[in-house]
């Protein structure tokens, strides 16, 4: 595993890696890949390593259909990028159309791995390095 110059785990390896955005340690999902299909999304409680959960609250994910909408249009986008450098996009013929039949196809086929991916992703934006450790005894509270 790579690491940063902090000694943390990086958070783009983490992120592709699909680790828990706590310890980056902990896998995010109970199967690495998407196979089966059925399951793909299936993650547990909480985290093997470091205990923070996977789901904070009952519906947390529902706001992933906004990131996954926003990995499609960057996939689009990409796949413009390549498919104009590889075979040129011209309006006087039907390579628009081509590149769109591409596209649509290629974003339908990733659409399992941009599911999964936008999970990781949302719960990286909610919990920070370090937010959960099993392992260390609670505070004592001092306030009152
Ligand atoms: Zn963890």
């Amino acid at each position: 595993m790579s690491h940063d110059t902090n000694g943390k785990p990086s958070v783009i390896g983490a992120i592709c890696g699909m680790k828990c955005p706590s310890c980056r340690e902990g896998k995010m999902y109970k199967q690495n890949g998407i196979f089966p299909i059925k399951t793909m999304l299936d993650m547990p409680e909480e985290c093997p390593v470091c205990g923070q959960k996977m789901e904070p609250q009952v519906g947390f994910y529902f706001g992933t259909g906004y990131v996954s909408y926003a990995l499609s249009v960057a996939l689009f986008v990409f796949n413009l990028v390549w498919y104009w450098f590889f075979f040129g996009l011209s309006v006087m013929d039907n390579s628009i159309f081509y590149y769109l039949a591409t596209s649509i196809g290629i974003v339908l086929l990733m659409q399992p791995y941009i599911m999964r991916i936008s999970r990781v992703l949302y719960l990286y934006m909610f919990v920070r390095y370090g937010a959960h450790k099993k392992a260390e005894p609670q505070a004592p509270l001092t306030s009152h």
